[in-house]
C-alpha cells in the first residue's frame, strides 16, 4: 500500500516564505531521497533498469510532489513540466552496480520557458524506519518520533528546515538544469 507524503509545516516563527510556496509563484522545486523511501511512495513504481531520463518513477513523484504542495493538479495544466533528474548508483565499495538507491528530481511550476534562473525550492525525503530517526533528528532543526511515521506516511523536509543551508541550491539546481537543457539539444541534434 503506498503511504502519503507529508510535508509538515514550517518550524521557524516567521515561517519561510517557500514553506509552504505561494500558489501563484514561479518555482523550481527539486525531491530527492533515498529510493526505500521513494518506494514507499509509489509501490507499484520499477526502478530496474534505469532509463534515459526521465525514469518512470520521476514523473510520478513530481506529480505527488506538486499535489501535496498546491493541491490537486489543474487538469487544465496537467503534470508539471519535468527539468532534471540525479541517479545515485548503489556501490559495492568504489564500485558503481546497475542500480540506483537514491533519486531526485526537478520540475516547474509556472517557470516561464524563457527564464534561465527561478527561484527554487529544495525538499529531502528523509528516511526515519531503517535507523529509528537518527539521521532525521541529526540533520532535521525538529525532532522525529519514527512511530508517528512508519507504515503511515513518509517525510518530506524544505530546506528552511534543515540544518543544512541552503545558499547554494538556486545556483546549483538552475546550473544543473541548463546542462540537461544542453544535453537534450546535443541528443536532438545528433
Ligand atoms: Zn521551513
Amino acid at each position: 500500500m503506498a503511504l502519503n507524503l507529508f510535508i509538515p509545516p514550517c518550524i521557524h516563527k516567521r515561517p519561510c516564505y517557500l514553506h509552504p510556496p505561494p500558489q501563484g509563484k514561479p518555482l523550481r522545486v527539486e525531491i530527492q531521497g533515498p529510493l526505500e523511501s521513494i518506494q514507499k511512495l509509489l509501490p507499484n513504481i520499477p526502478w530496474y533498469p534505469i532509463v534515459d531520463f526521465p525514469q518512470p518513477g520521476g514523473r510520478a513523484l513530481a506529480s505527488l510532489v506538486h499535489q501535496a504542495l498546491y493541491g490537486e493538479n489543474d487538469p487544465s495544466q496537467g503534470d508539471p513540466p519535468l527539468r532534471n533528474e540525479y541517479l545515485a548508483w548503489a556501490m559495492n565499495g568504489r564500485r558503481p552496480l546497475d542500480y540506483i538507491d537514491y533519486y531526485g528530481v526537478t520540475f516547474d511550476h509556472l517557470v516561464p520557458a524563457d527564464d534561465p534562473n527561478p527561484e527554487v525550492l529544495a525538499i529531502s525525503i528523509i528516511e526515519v524506519d531503517n535507523d529509528g530517526g537518527t539521521f532525521a533528528n541529526k540533520h532535521l532543526l525538529f525532532s522525529v518520533d519514527p512511530t508517528e511515521y512508519t507504515g503511515k506516511k513518509v517525510l518530506a523536509v524544505p530546506r528552511c528546515c534543515q540544518r543544512k543551508e541552503g545558499t547554494q541550491d538556486q545556483r546549483r539546481i538552475n546550473g544543473e538544469v541548463a546542462e540537461r537543457d544542453s544535453k537534450i539539444r546535443q541528443a536532438d541534434n545528433a
